[in-house]
């Protein structure tokens, strides 16, 4: 049976997420294994899969890590306790979160120093969330709902911000900075917006998808909010859209009566699994694949200076060191 199959760019791996799987196995090739890394380096099984079994040993919980190892934090962030907790435990740390979470935490700090309370838009529960929390724990309120607005107390209604996770659906932002707005006329927004490039090109790719597919595969973990995001915004524009980890998870009922089908992947989602789904697809339909470009994306970060170096003084993966040379 004929399929056509819209392919987004982007998709995939952020400059983040590519930046902390590297920095992991950057530090096995320097240390040896075990490197721990509190949480998962990144939401996406295959990854936390390979690099486990690479020697990485993933934790929730500091104590779990002996004294003195070498810990990575993950992309997402941690709070100042935790970067406390890692010291007391004289725990050689490497950090691997994304430049642009950090943003984030910097604007609370800053929005805090200057006596504003914060109105954190974001998931409860989301590790992200937690530590940008943690940055002013008791100038920030976390806002979930409209209902979480409308409750919401603060000390001076004429001095309130508002910051958001980075990997919410746009027009769910929206909505709220709006309801957030007329609760606190003159609510100080960040200089630039916080939800990233990775996640605002993902969606703008997804909701092009969304007017000519009938169902949209996004291929991501449960666990990946942007991922899940992408599936929200393309319900959202009357498309059908499921999560789909790999290929072991469709079926091809799932795909009757679909006619024009999108691919994409969330942000911590790898290219191979990406490939994997269309090769599942090929095997079962007859496949016309066209891409479908919404944006050109060309960001690269940093990877930590002291990491570098020591890759250089080790002549160890100088590739890596390379690609993350901006
Ligand atoms: S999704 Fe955005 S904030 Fe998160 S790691 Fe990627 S670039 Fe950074």
């Amino acid at each position: 049976m004929k399929l056509k199959v819209y392919l987004a760019h982007p998709r995939g791996f952020c400059a983040g997420v590519d930046r902390a799987i590297d920095i992991v196995k950057l530090s096995l090739e320097i240390f040896g294994p075990p490197v721990y890394v509190r949480h998962e380096i990144v939401h996406n099984h295959h990854v936390v899969n390979d690099l486990r079994a690479r020697g990485a040993i993933f934790v929730e919980d500091l104590e779990e890590i002996p004294r003195g190892a070498v810990t990575i934090f993950s992309a997402h962030g941690v709070s100042p306790a935790v970067r406390q907790e890692a010291a007391r435990r004289s725990l050689q740390v490497i950090d691997a979160t994304c430049p642009l979470v950090t943003k984030v935490h910097l604007e609370a700090i800053q929005f805090a120093r200057q006596g504003f309370h914060i109105a954190l838009i974001g998931h409860r529960h989301h590790v992200e969330v937690e530590g940008t929390m943690g940055e002013a724990p008791d100038s920030m309120t976390l806002v979930e709902t409209l209902e979480d607005v409308e409750a919401m107390t603060v000390p001076d209604p004429t001095k309130v911000a508002v910051l958001t996770q980075t990997t919410l659906s746009l027009d769910d932002a929206n909505h709220m900075v709006a309801a957030l707005q007329q609760r606190f006329p003159g609510i100080r927004l960040p200089r630039s917006g916080d939800i990233c490039y990775a996640t605002t090109n993902r969606q703008a790719a997804v909701r092009r998808m969304a007017e000519t597919c009938d169902l949209i595969l996004v291929i991501g973990s449960p666990t990946s909010s942007n991922s899940n995001r992408l599936v929200e915004v393309a319900i959202s524009q009357g498309a059908r859209s499921l999560l789909v980890d790999d290929s072991s998870q469709i079926r091809t009922e799932m795909l009757s009566g679909v006619r024009t089908l999108g691919i994409t992947a969330g942000a911590s989602a790898p290219e191979n699994v990406v490939q994997e789904v269309l090769g599942w697809l090929r095997a079962h339909f007859e496949v016309e694949l066209e891409p479908l470009e919404v944006v050109s994306e060309e960001v690269s970060f940093t990877i930590p200076k002291e990491l570098a170096e020591l890759a250089n003084q080790a002549g160890r993966r100088q590739d890596l060191v390379a690609k993350h040379t901006v």
